[in-house]
């Protein structure tokens, strides 16, 4: 009897050594409930705030991502107070809205980081947004600005360009803190909504979490960069079905592996 306890104990030693072991070697990805995040880039704060009228009785979070934060009025910088207030995130995507690859070729980091990052964080920082991730205007990226943005930014977002199938797409959390999306303005040439219900079912059944980008939510399309409300309905009521996960950028902060 008292071999066998002995044994026993010694067995469960042994297990709790190996189990921390392991714990230590490898960051395990986070376990966490498939979802989608909406984003929209620019400063369509008016036709936001319609779609967020439009889309709150599915209980829709979204990510804003907003640039030149010192030309917008001050009736739509208490819009977005409100759609923070509400659990929406706004972000930042750029001072100027400047093409980062190109502006960096002509002028180095430093100049980007002092012209188009810096003053935007300080600019939205004052009138009370709490800015922790961004979007690259244009999806214009590069990992030496990757780095530069990661001391600034929890979560980076880039664009997806390419309508491959799901299992090909860059458009989901991958564990990494720059991230990518898919763009569904009526105008992009891969969106359809055979497609992005593909892109839906792929993240339901595999536990992912999608990634999507717009620009200005219509009614009726007239031009380029904008997003038919009815996709975003379509969107929504999937999710609502499919209990899917209404995630913002920053939210994946903490689904990242720890260091
Ligand atoms: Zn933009």
């Amino acid at each position: 009897m008292k071999i066998f306890f002995l044994k026993t104990t010694l067995f469960l030693m042994f297990l709790t050594l190996f189990s921390c072991e392991t714990k230590k070697q490898k960051a395990e990805p986070k376990a966490y409930k498939a979802g989608v995040i909406l984003s929209f880039d620019d400063a369509y704060v008016d036709e936001w705030a319609e779609a967020d009228a439009a889309l709150k009785k599915y209980g829709w979070k979204a990510t804003f991502n907003v640039c030149r934060i010192d030309s917008i009025g001050a009736p739509e910088i208490k819009k977005l107070l409100q759609m923070q207030k509400e659990g929406h995130e706004i972000a930042g995507h750029g001072y100027h809205h400047y093409n980062a690859l190109k502006f960096v070729k002509q002028n180095g980091i430093d100049a980007y980081m002092k012209q188009e990052i810096d003053p935007m964080i300080v600019s939205m920082k004052k009138k009370s947004f709490k800015v922790t991730s961004f979007a690259y205007p244009y999806g214009e990226r590069s990992d030496e600005l990757d780095k530069a943005l990661s001391k600034k930014f929890k979560i980076i977002r880039g664009r997806a360009f390419g309508g491959e199938a799901p299992e090909k797409q860059d458009s989901y959390f991958n564990n990494s803190k720059i991230v990518f999306a898919f763009d569904i303005d009526n105008s992009h040439i891969h969106f359809s909504i055979p497609y992005v219900l593909e892109l839906l079912d792929y993240a339901k059944k595999n536990n992912k979490i999608l990634l999507l980008c717009g620009h200005k939510p219509v009614r009726n399309v007239t031009e380029n960069y904008q997003t038919k409300i009815e996709t975003l309905e379509f969107i929504c009521k999937y999710m609502k079905e499919n209990n899917l996960k209404f995630y913002t950028l920053s939210d994946l902060d903490n689904l990242l592996p720890e260091n």
